[in-house]
């Protein structure tokens, strides 16, 4: 026997400098332990963001389809999807990057053009992954103050406060459009702003996870400024709106040059064959994607009405779900409704020990999210 804590400690002293004094990506709950612990009934599984509404029924076709090759690798340049998302999205298959979600990604962004010595910078409350990847390659990550609690968009990213972190030694901005675990999102006339103050040797990442969900009239991609700026990466994924979070399949927009110098670190069948094939197929049926977002507006907009109407203060959101304040009691209304079988995100780990994240469920769900708040 061994002990793993000291063995730990043993490697970690061998493993990389940012490396040293890594912490683990926090997933949240243990959700196939609660699982267990709940059957035979069912949890209300509101921590991650997924979409209720399930992926298109071509997904689950096209995955079956997929079975029948499973001894084979799949394509490792992901050729067909890269042909079907060029064609949607209006740019060459050069300027796509495929990745293991976009989580994989947005790590490789910061090992391949950051190291120790170079700064980062992110917003306060932006997606904890960006912290992350600083800290892996070894470099320093700055965090600009977020927009204040009573501002109209509040806890937010502030663009200027982020443009002003922006020096000499930072190699690359990590912004979330719209941010999770804000849900808040930022206007096209600010990001071009932002833009036109950030030298062309910073790379800026903008996450676009939700943007199929983001439906704000001032709200837009920022790939419409990729051709003036060839700096600017934007990434998406499948996990989210397209329902497919169990199957790994995130992809970058970028200049042709710079994903040419991504792929020369991309392992090479990173994205799976099932993955491959579902992403295509869903991305072939929007009218189920339309019809998911419908549904989504509509029971968030029910669910923060609700919230608001029992007091809780709820930040804006463009996405799938809600972050909400609870208060001084914040952490026992997460034991509570993990009691009544609902699982919501615990916020503490962002500095926000007064919230809990919540996805939008289907109706029924969030009525019982309701029914247990309201019993607590
Ligand atoms: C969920 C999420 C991701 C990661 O998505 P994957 O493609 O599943 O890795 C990235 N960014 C944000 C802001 C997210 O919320």
């Amino acid at each position: 026997m061994t002990d793993a804590g000291a063995d730990e400690t043993f490697f970690a002293q061998r493993a990389q400098p940012g490396i040293r004094g890594l912490r683990a990506y926090d997933p949240g709950h243990d959700l196939v332990a609660l699982r267990a612990r709940r059957a035979p009934d069912p949890l209300v599984e509101l921590g991650s963001n997924e979409n209720p509404q399930g992926a298109s029924p071509a997904a689950r076709a096209a995955v079956l389809d997929a079975l029948h090759q499973l001894h084979r690798y799949p394509d490792p340049l992901g050729g067909a999807l890269k042909r079907a998302l060029a064609q949607r999205l209006d740019v060459a298959p050069a300027q796509l990057l495929l990745g293991n979600g976009s989580h994989e990604l947005l790590m490789q962004f910061a090992q391949v053009f950051s190291g120790p010595g170079d700064e980062i910078v992110a917003s306060q409350y932006g997606f904890a992954v960006y912290a992350l990847a600083a800290q892996a390659a070894g470099a320093t990550l700055w965090q600009a103050p977020a927009f204040a609690r009573d501002h109209p968009m509040a806890r937010g990213h502030d663009l200027e406060a982020i443009a002003a972190r922006i020096g000499p030694r930072t190699k690359i901005a990590y912004l979330a459009n719209p941010n999770n675990p804000t849900g808040t999102w930022y206007g096209a006339e600010a990001f071009a702003a932002f833009m036109a103050r950030v030298p062309d040797t910073v790379l800026v990442v903008v996450d676009e996870a939700y943007h199929e969900y983001a439906d704000a009239p001032d709200y837009a991609s920022a790939q419409v400024l990729q051709a003036a700026h060839r700096n600017l990466v934007v990434t998406r994924t499948f996990s989210k709106a397209y329902a497919l979070a169990g199957l790994r399949v995130g992809y970058a927009i970028a200049n042709a040059g710079l994903i040419a110098v991504m792929e020369r670190v991309r392992e090479s069948f990173n994205v799976n064959l099932p993955g491959l094939a579902a992403a295509q197929a869903v991305l072939d049926d929007q009218p189920h994607l339309q019809w998911a977002l419908a549904r989504n507006v509509e029971a968030r907009e029910a669910l923060a009405k609700a919230l608001r109407q029992r007091g809780w203060f709820v930040h804006r959101s463009l996405t799938n779900f809600l972050l909400v304040e609870f208060g001084a009691g914040t952490a026992r209304v997460e034991a509570g409704l993990l009691a009544h079988g609902v699982v919501v995100r615990p916020m503490a780990g962002y500095g926000l020990p007064d919230c809990l994240r919540i996805t939008v469920g289907e109706a029924g769900e969030n009525r019982r999210l309701l029914a247990a708040l309201d019993a607590l």
